[in-house]
C-alpha cells in the first residue's frame, strides 16, 4: 500500500481548504426551483443555470415520465449498435430546426460534445483559434485535436485578427475559430458580429457554444449567434440540455450535414459512450417546444425584467456587478475567503448561492454568480436583495 500516495492526496485537500477554495456540495431536498429545500430550510435559489424555470416543471416531468413509459428506462448500448430510437432521432431534429441547422447529433453532455468534435473535424495541418476564457471542455476537447493551438485574450478582437494572420501565413489548411457563445463567469455575450467578419475576410470556420444562450438569449432564444443576427454564419454550434433546454442532461452538435455525418463515425464520446435515456430526450424535446414558442418569449421577457430588478437593487445597495445584460449577474467580491463567507451568509438568511474561486475564475477575481430565472418573481427578487445587503454588511463587503 503506497502510503505516501494517500498523504499527498490529504496534503492538497488540506491546501485546498486553507486556501479558501473548497468547493462544498449543500444537499437538495426537493426539486430544482426558485425555492428548493436545503438542510430542512426553504432557500430562495439563484445559482442554478435554470434559466426558463422548466427544471422542476410539471410539463417537463410529465414528458420525461411518458418517455420512459413509451421507451423504457435505457437502451444498455452506444448508438451505432443497438441504441437509436425513434425519440433520439426526434430529437436530433427538433434541435437542428430549432437552432436553423441542417442536422444535429446527440451526446450524454456538452463537456462531451466538445470533447469530440474537433479531433475527427481537424488534423495537424489544421489550426484552431481560441477564446482565452472558453469552457474546460473546449479547451480538453481542442488537447485532444492534433491542430495547431492559438488563444486570443478573452474578446480581443485584434488579437484574434493578428492570429488569423498569423495561420494564414503558416500555411494552415482549414482555420476554426472556437468560443462560447455566452462566458459562463462574466454574462457577455461573444462578439459574434465581428468575428463572423473576420472568419469570412479570413476563410475561417466558426465553432460556437451556447450552453448559456440557446434557450436564452436572441430571437426566439435562438442564442448568440442570433442575438448578433449572424445564424448563418456559425459553422458549428454546440450546446446542452443541463441548462435552459429542460436542465436534465445532455449535449448536441448543430451544424451542416457532412459535418455531422462524419462526427457520426469519429466522434469518441459518440462511439464509445451509451446513448441518451428516453426521460432525458423526452424532457429535452419538451423544452425545445416550450421555448420556441410564445410561452418561450414570456419567459424570456420575465428572466429580463428579473435581472434589471436585481442589478438595480444590488447597485443601489453598493455591490461591484460586472456589467451586461445577460441573465448571469457576477457579484465581485475578488477574494476567495470572502465570497465564501458571503455565501455561507446569505445561506443563513435563506438565501442559495455559490462562490467561485480558483480554478474556476482567475486568481484574485472571487465572486458570486447570481443567475436569474423566469422561476423568480418579484418577491424573490426582492427578498434576496434584502438579504445581500444585510449579509454585505455583516461582513464589511459594503457599507
Ligand atoms: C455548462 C457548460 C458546458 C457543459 O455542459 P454539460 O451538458 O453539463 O456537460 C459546456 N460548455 C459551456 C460553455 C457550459 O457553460
Amino acid at each position: 500500500m503506497p502510503a505516501s500516495f494517500y498523504d499527498r492526496m490529504s496534503a492538497e485537500l488540506s491546501a485546498i481548504e486553507a486556501e479558501g477554495l473548497w468547493k462544498p456540495e449543500r444537499v437538495i431536498q426537493s426539486r430544482q426551483g426558485a425555492a428548493v429545500q436545503v438542510a430542512g430550510q426553504e432557500v430562495l435559489n439563484f445559482c442554478a443555470n435554470n434559466y426558463l424555470g422548466l427544471g422542476g416543471d410539471e410539463r417537463i416531468v410529465e414528458a420525461a415520465i411518458q418517455a420512459t413509459q413509451r421507451w423504457g428506462a435505457g437502451l444498455a448500448s452506444v448508438r451505432f449498435i443497438c441504441g437509436t430510437q425513434e425519440i433520439h432521432k426526434e430529437l436530433e431534429a427538433a434541435i437542428a430546426s430549432y437552432l436553423g441547422k441542417e442536422d444535429a447529433i446527440l451526446f450524454a453532455a456538452a463537456f462531451d460534445a466538445n470533447g469530440g468534435v474537433f479531433e475527427p473535424l481537424l488534423g495537424e495541418q489544421d489550426c484552431i483559434i481560441s477564446d482565452s476564457l472558453n469552457h474546460a471542455s473546449i479547451i480538453d476537447g481542442v488537447r485532444l485535436c492534433k491542430a495547431a493551438r492559438k488563444r486570443f485574450a478573452n474578446g480581443n478582437i485584434d488579437e484574434l485578427e493578428t492570429r488569423l494572420k498569423e495561420a494564414r501565413s503558416e500555411g494552415a489548411r482549414t482555420i476554426m475559430i472556437a468560443t462560447d457563445g455566452v462566458f459562463s463567469m462574466d454574462g457577455h455575450v461573444a462578439k459574434l458580429d465581428r468575428i463572423t467578419a473576420l472568419a469570412e475576410q479570413y476563410e475561417a470556420l466558426v465553432m460556437v457554444d451556447d450552453a448559456h444562450a440557446t434557450g436564452v438569449i436572441g430571437p426566439g432564444g435562438r442564442g448568440s449567434a442570433a442575438f448578433h443576427g449572424v445564424e448563418d454564419k456559425v459553422d458549428i454550434l454546440t450546446g446542452t440540455f443541463g441548462k435552459a433546454l429542460s436542465g436534465a442532461m445532455g449535449g448536441y452538435i448543430a451544424g451542416r450535414k457532412p459535418v455531422i455525418d462524419l462526427l457520426r463515425q469519429r466522434a469518441r464520446p459518440y462511439l464509445f459512450s451509451n446513448s441518451l435515456a428516453p426521460a432525458v430526450c423526452g424532457a429535452a424535446l419538451k423544452a425545445i417546444e416550450i421555448s420556441k414558442g410564445p410561452d418561450g418569449d414570456a419567459l424570456r421577457d420575465k428572466i429580463a425584467r428579473n435581472a434589471k430588478r436585481f442589478r438595480s437593487g444590488m447597485a443601489e445597495a453598493g455591490f461591484d456587478l460586472i456589467e451586461g445584460g445577460h441573465p448571469i449577474i457576477p457579484v465581485m467580491l475578488y477574494d476567495a475567503r470572502l465570497a465564501q463567507q458571503l455565501a455561507a451568509k446569505l445561506l443563513e438568511l435563506g438565501v442559495y448561492v455559490t462562490g467561485f474561486s480558483f480554478p474556476v475564475v482567475p486568481k484574485g477575481q472571487a465572486r458570486i454568480r447570481t443567475q436569474m430565472s423566469a422561476a423568480h418573481e418579484d418577491y424573490h427578487i426582492d427578498r434576496a436583495l434584502a438579504a445581500f445587503a444585510e449579509a454585505g454588511r455583516a461582513i464589511g463587503a459594503i457599507k
